[in-house]
């Protein structure tokens, strides 16, 4: 948990009291820090040195309109896997010749939207959408900027349902077929085949499957090369991953250094753009809990809090591991070993498992590393509001996202007609 340090007893995120920003906003409450997000997506800037570069952050890690504000305002590009996603990043300034658009399923309405935008690029991912694309721009008169994702069949050795580079996968198309889909994109009218883009899958703690995904793209653009096909610009994805607890995962630094020696080494100098979300967000977030019961039986011992797993899904739906620690640290003499279970009526209803803990009724909790695939995963689920979002900047903190009320939650229903 990067940005959290103690101070005495007390939690703090840079120069703000965790404590504090309990008692004001209430709980649950993401909260992020400025300096942490805006620390990260520069690590990443500066590594590149003055190799030609563009670092789009992924929207789907976070979309929350202040931290795409902030990256905005860093000079970030973004990537977005929706039409949602876009107007977010059209909303708060962002530079739609910036903004790369993936995923398997783009309807037309969302191509079209895109391409009246002015996006950078869509990222194809099957030949369908190429035709559909091709159609949809000789509607509008233009032609589409694309790249062709492709699929290296690289096994990212992360948890199955975040890796998206292996031949079973539904992302990509396989790079023995997509020499073909090239050809029939290089034919078209209404389509400009900018590059080639990959993303092999989130959390990667390794460097090898980057490196190794890396080299066969580049075998694959010198065969494009031979059929007469010259690519402008490599879309490297996302996915470096960040530390939870005892992972040790490549700095931002080290990943950006690896993958542009085997540029160098290939003779490969096509401007480069990389679609982190994780590691940009992830350790720059906490979510803050109050416990509201201990409850202990013969078994096991339970910390219940106000958070549950409509408000972060990732150990329910990862078995993810997130750090927990008290707000105000307590005497340790009285700790025990608790699950942290939330009021959700589901037995996958945690967020953190066996954990030895100091604590008590109305004492906040900090759930660490919630900035990425947090809010944006929350939900309604047993009819519970969605929680506030505070970005802390310095000693100050902003509510940027109220918690939401129940006239929100039920406004836009009615009841039955007649
Ligand atoms: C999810 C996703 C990303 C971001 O992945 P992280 O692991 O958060 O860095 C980047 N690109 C694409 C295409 C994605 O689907």
């Amino acid at each position: 948990m990067e940005p959290c340090h103690y101070e005495g007893e007390a939690l703090w995120i840079e120069r703000a009291c965790l404590t504090d920003i309990a008692a004001a906003v209430g709980t649950p409450c993401y909260v992020y820090s400025r300096a942490a997000l805006e620390q990260n997506w520069l690590a990443f800037d500066a590594a590149f040195g003055d190799y030609p570069h563009q670092i789009c952050y992924a929207v789907k890690a976070n979309g929350s309109l202040a931290i795409l504000d902030l990256l905005g305002r860093l000079g970030s590009g973004f990537d977005i896997v929706s039409g949602g996603e876009l107007e977010r990043v059209l909303y708060v300034g962002g530079d739609p010749s910036q903004v790369v658009f993936s995923g398997v399923g783009k309807s037309k309405a969302e191509i079209r939207r895109a391409l009246q935008a002015g996006i950078k690029c869509l990222n194809l991912e099957s030949d369908a959408e190429l035709y559909r694309v091709d159609d949809v721009a000789e509607q509008l008169g233009l032609k589409a900027p694309i790249a062709i994702r492709i699929n290296p069949d690289i096994d990212a050795k992360t948890h199955p349902y975040i890796a998206t580079g292996l031949r079973d996968n539904k992302f990509g198309i396989a790079v023995e077929a997509a020499v073909e889909t090239y050809r029939v994109a290089c034919a078209m009218d209404h389509v400009e085949v900018l590059g080639v883009a990959c993303h092999i899958g989130s959390q990667l703690i390794e460097l090898s499957p980057f490196l190794n995904a890396l080299e066969r793209i580049i075998d694959f653009i010198f065969e494009l090369q031979n059929e007469g096909i010259e690519l402008t610009h490599l879309d490297l994805g996302g996915g470096l991953g960040i530390r939870y607890g005892d992972e040790s995962p490549p700095l931002p630094r080290e990943y950006i250094v690896a993958l542009l020696e085997i540029l160098h080494r290939r003779d490969c100098a096509l401007p480069v753009s990389i679609e982190p979300g994780r590691s940009i967000v992830g350790n720059a977030g906490v979510l803050l809990t109050r416990v509201e019961y201990l409850k202990e039986n013969a078994w096991r011992n339970f910390v219940v809090v106000d958070a549950a797993m409509n408000d972060l899904i990732r150990p329910a739906l990862y078995q993810a591991w997130h750090d927990v620690l008290p707000v105000k640290r307590a005497d340790g003499k009285h700790s025990k070993v608790y699950d942290i279970v939330g009021p959700v009526c589901e037995s996958g209803d945690f967020l953190a498992k066996d954990r030895r803990l100091a604590t008590a009724e109305g004492e906040v909790l900090a759930v660490g590393s919630a900035g990425a695939y947090g809010f944006v995963l929350s939900s309604n689920y047993n009819a519970r509001p969605r929680a506030a979002e505070v970005m802390v900047d310095g000693d100050e903190f902003h509510l940027v996202r109220p918690r939401e009320t129940f006239d929100q939650m039920l406004g836009h229903e009615s009841r039955f007609p007649g």
